[in-house]
Order: structure tokens, then C-alpha cells, then sequence
């Protein structure tokens, strides 16, 4: 099978232009330097998930005419990643079909006490999204989410535990900064890769470009773009300096993958 994924935002948890900000960035009227908060659209065989759901997915969703959703994977839950959460209430509005959301334990968790609102039961339940929960039992393996084979892999940032996704030759990995080694077994094979890069000088949260090259490196991937990027990073002036097999993703960018 062939997959695609759709970059709907690749910002940091900002987003770029900064409010208030007028560096030079911010200021640059080039598309490219225009980043709504990370997250991607992945389509295979017909079926459409997506992967986080932050506080630009109402933009992204009339952007890209997201007309239906087959299910939600998320990652972890900082604010960039769940904040839209709620907005997928549109689908359940018109379809009356709570949408599987695929997440960990510790996801799981975090969610209900952030959104408690939306685990309650209610006889009128239509104020809010609607979910349908298929919590990951493990740290490492493999499950299927709207009848699509997916493989998981944990890590982590900040404490908080943060859930990589793989289908086929393609894994998407955002905000990552620890992680064991068992992870390049979970990434054996991949082709086209995503990882978060937030700017060239060290985070506590996040890789640095250069920390994200070495760890693309060390997968072995053919292609890899990074994402999750800050207003340091002018989007042109990054990429000549990157080899040429890793690039920057930009909002609307699509790549195409294997199954
Ligand atoms: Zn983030
Ligand atoms: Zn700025």
C-alpha cells in the first residue's frame, strides 16, 4: 500500500510568527518561515488519520478541507499537541461517530484530567468531541487503528512520556530529547523519517539541528525532514547548510510513503 503524509503545521510550540515577536524570522515574508504548531495528516488506503491535534487544527482542517477524520493518534499532551482537541467535535456533530483516538497509558491519563469535560457521559452528549479510546499497552509494538497497521515506540521529553508512530518505510517523531537505544531497533528500516529539531542551540525539550542530523544518521533513513522548528531557524539559510538527504518540512508539504 502507499501512504502520504501531509505536513499541516511544523512550528514549535509558538508557532511562527511569535506573537509580539519582530525578529527577523517573524518578519520574513517568505512561506516557508510561516508555521502553524506541528502536526501531520497521514492518508492510506482511503483511510485518513491524524496525528496530534494542536491549537491551529481548526485552520489546518478548513486549510486542507479535512472533511472526515477515521482516527486520532497522539503523541503526548503539552498544550501544542491537544489544544484543538475539542475541534474535532465538528465530525461528531455531523456523524454522531466518536473517532478512535489511539494514545498511552500516561496520554490517557493526562487527557482526562486536562479535558475532564470530555470523558464525562452525558444523556446530551453533543457539546463536545467524542472519543473512542484504544489505549497502548506497551511501550514498544504494534497495533492497528482504523484498520491500519501501525508500530509504536516511546520516548520521552521533559518526563512526560512521548509515543513515535511508524507505518511501513515512514516514522514520525516530534518532540523527543531522551530516549534509549532499543529505539533505532523500532526505526530499523525506515526510509522516510520526521524528527522534531527546535533550533541550533541546546533545549531541554528537544533536539538541536545537529543532535537531530546524527540521530537521522544513525536510523539510516533516505529521506528525513525535520520538524518542531523555533523562530531561530531561517527556513532557506537551515537547509544549505543540512545534507542534502535532510531537509526542513514546511506547512503543505506531502511525502509518500510505503506500506
Ligand atoms: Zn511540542
Ligand atoms: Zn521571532
Amino acid at each position: 500500500m502507499d501512504g502520504t503524509c501531509l505536513f499541516l503545521g511544523t512550528g514549535a510550540s509558538s508557532g511562527i510568527p511569535v506573537i509580539g515577536c519582530h525578529c527577523p524570522i517573524c518578519s520574513s515574508r517568505a512561506v516557508h518561515n510561516r508555521r502553524l504548531r506541528s502536526s501531520v495528516l497521514i492518508r492510506i488506503n482511503q483511510k485518513v488519520l491524524l496525528i496530534d491535534s494542536g491549537p491551529d487544527f481548526r485552520q489546518q482542517a478548513l486549510i486542507h478541507k479535512i472533511d472526515r477524520l477515521d482516527a486520532l493518534l497522539l503523541t503526548h499532551t503539552h498544550y501544542d499537541h491537544i489544544a484543538g482537541i475539542d475541534e474535532l467535535r465538528a465530525y461528531y456533530f455531523r456523524d454522531k461517530w466518536p473517532v478512535p483516538c489511539l494514545l498511552s497509558q500516561e496520554s490517557f491519563q493526562e487527557l482526562e484530567s486536562r479535558y475532564d469535560y470530555l470523558f464525562e457521559r452525558r444523556e446530551d452528549s453533543t457539546k463536545t468531541a467524542q472519543f473512542k479510546f484504544q489505549i497502548l499497552e506497551n511501550d514498544f509494538g504494534s497495533t492497528a487503528i482504523a484498520d491500519i497497521p501501525v508500530d509504536y515506540f516511546s520516548y520521552s521529553q521533559c518526563n512526560m512520556k512521548v509515543t513515535g508512530f511508524r507505518f511501513g518505510n515512514f516514522a514520525y517523531v516530534t518532540d523527543i530529547r531522551e530516549y534509549g537505544h532499543e529505539i533505532f531497533a523500532a526505526l530499523s528500516g525506515v526510509q522516510k523519517l520526521v524528527v522534531g529539531a527546535i533550533s541550533k542551540a541546546k533545549s531541554h525539550a528537544h533536539f538541536t539541528v545537529d543532535e537531530a542530523v546524527e540521530f537521522a544518521l544513525k536510523v539510516g533513513a533516505h529521506h528525513t525532514w525535520l520538524t518542531h522548528i523555533a523562530h531561530h531557524l531561517d527556513h532557506d539559510a537551515t537547509e544549505q547548510l543540512l545534507p542534502p538527504e535532510i531537509r526542513l518540512g514546511y506547512d503543505g508539504l506531502e511525502i509518500e510513503f510505503r506500506i
